[in-house]
């Protein structure tokens, strides 16, 4: 299970350290990389095999694949307190800089799956749909075990029905390396796929505030 913070990002009264220490961020997305593809490396580049093996494991189009990406992803936190967090980390590792404009120039935000500053125009294995995270957690929704909920994919839509719904901790999803902090405000839910009115083999987990209820 990924190593997650458990801070609430509605009170980030403390910096993840991440956002502080260069070692640590950089050790981080070195996990994400070796762990769930993290990249591509320069996306204003065509990468084209990169999106083609995203586009195989997402079994989307390419194009679908590319437009799942960090500053779409549920795991990525642009709040204002958290982009301060990283601009004051900027700041500590170069004073001569312009924080606010590295962080312009790169999209960056902070992805709680992983740890680490990451770019709004990569994307990794663990993306998930409902993102990005730009201001406080929503309020509790009504989402509850036995619940019929949908919410947005790469390919479209998708349903499922809630199998266990986390309010604190770390949710982690079977068969996966994705987690997902729960909180009482945006509880953790884990949920099994349906296709075409029919349960599968397939577990996923969403924050609650992702996900629209369809029949409870
Ligand atoms: S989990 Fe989401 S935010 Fe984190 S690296 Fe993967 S796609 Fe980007």
């Amino acid at each position: 299970m990924l190593n997650l913070h458990r801070y609430d990002v509605s009170k980030v009264e403390t910096c993840p350290r991440a956002t502080q220490d260069v070692k640590t961020n950089l050790a981080n997305r070195e996990k994400a990389i070796k762990d769930a593809a993290y990249g591509p490396l320069n996306p204003k580049e065509p990468n084209d095999e990169f999106w083609k093996k995203k586009a195989d494991r997402w079994d989307v189009s390419t194009a679908e694949a590319k437009k799942s990406r960090c500053g779409n992803c549920a795991a990525f936190i642009q709040t204002k307190e958290m982009l301060s967090c990283i601009k004051e980390g900027l700041e500590v590792g170069d004073t001569e800089q312009n924080a606010w404009d590295t962080i312009q120039a790169g999209d960056l935000g902070y992805c709680e799956a992983f740890d680490f500053k990451c770019a709004a125009s990569r994307t990794c294995d663990a993306w998930i749909s409902g993102g990005p995270v730009v201001s406080k957690a929503s309020a509790p929704t009504k989402v509850k075990v036995g619940s019929m909920v949908s919410w947005n994919s790469s390919g479209g839509s998708a349903q499922g029905k809630v199998e266990h719904v986390m309010r604190e901790g770390v949710l982690g999803v079977p068969k996966s390396s994705f987690s997902i902090r729960a909180t009482k405000e945006d509880p953790a839910v884990l949920i099994r796929i349906y296709r075409d009115g029919k349960e599968t083999e397939t577990l996923v987990g969403h924050k609650a505030s992702t996900l629209r209820v369809l029949k409870s």
